[in-house]
């Protein structure tokens, strides 16, 4: 088991956002956390990653309670993040954004990441601003990969991308695990993660309301319908 969280309980000031929120992902597996807009997805990566800790509850890695520590450990450790808004520096080249998350013992070294991604390397000195939105959402897995993770959590990484970008992604993500990068992926896009995922949760008000495979999550038109929208009226 790379991730286990237990019983987590996490606010925004007096926001009380998760509650007794368990899920887990095992090593190499591909974990989707669905969910409607504002259900706590980012909530629950930001416990994970020390940027929100929660108040109640633990979150294991590897077997050590990491809940508490200081973001930067927690990255050392080997858990990186690609948040939704991508994050890169636009008035950086894709060389310098890739170099300044560079880790000495990293087994993702920049030819590695750039033989994973060559688009990025016909760009290497272009600034991230001129990027497309895909490049963007590539640089960010990238630079995420540099500081050599076991683990990656990605945020919504299909957002605002036209369906072949989506596919692109997708192939990137689908490499990952074979390479054995454990993954958990919030997405709004279901039948992305649908997809790709080993396993699914469905959350609702920071609380799991589904558990299982795509294909259990597939076969119940209820938990479809409630909470993702899809093939209902809701
Ligand atoms: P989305 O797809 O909209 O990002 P989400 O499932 O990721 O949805 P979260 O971003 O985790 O949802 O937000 C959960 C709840 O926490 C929402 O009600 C949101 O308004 C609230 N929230 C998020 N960030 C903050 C913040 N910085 N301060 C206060 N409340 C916040």
């Amino acid at each position: 088991m790379i991730l286990e969280i237990k019983g987590i309980d996490t606010y925004y000031g007096l926001g009380h956002i998760l509650h007794d929120l368990s899920l887990k992902v095992d090593d190499g597996e591909v974990v989707a956390l669905l969910g409607r807009n504002g259900a706590g997805k980012t909530t629950t990566l930001r416990s994970v990653t020390g940027l929100t800790p929660p108040k109640k509850g633990e979150i294991l890695y590897k077997g050590s309670d990491i809940s508490g520590s200081y973001p930067h450990l927690i990255s050392q450790k080997g858990i990186a993040m690609v948040p939704e808004t991508r994050d890169i520096f636009s008035y950086l080249s894709v060389k310098e954004n890739l170099s300044i998350a560079r880790r000495r013992n990293s087994r993702w070294q920049m030819e590695t990441v750039l033989d994973r991604f060559p688009s990025l390397r016909e760009r290497l000195d272009h600034k991230g601003r001129e990027l497309s939105g895909g490049e963007q959402e590539m640089l960010a897995i990238a630079r995420a990969l540099m500081t050599g993770p076991d683990l990656l959590l990605l945020d919504e990484p299909s957002q605002g991308l036209a369906p072949m970008v989506v596919n692109a992604v997708m192939d990137t993500i689908r490499e990952l695990k074979e390479q054995h990068v454990s993954m958990l992926l919030v997405e709004q896009n279901a039948e992305m993660a649908l997809q790709l995922a080993d396993r699914v949760y469905v959350i609702d008000h920071g609380t799991v309301v589904f558990e299982g495979t795509p294909a259990g999550l597939r076969a119940d038109a209820n938990v479809t319908a409630t909470y993702l929208g899809v093939g209902g009226e809701a």
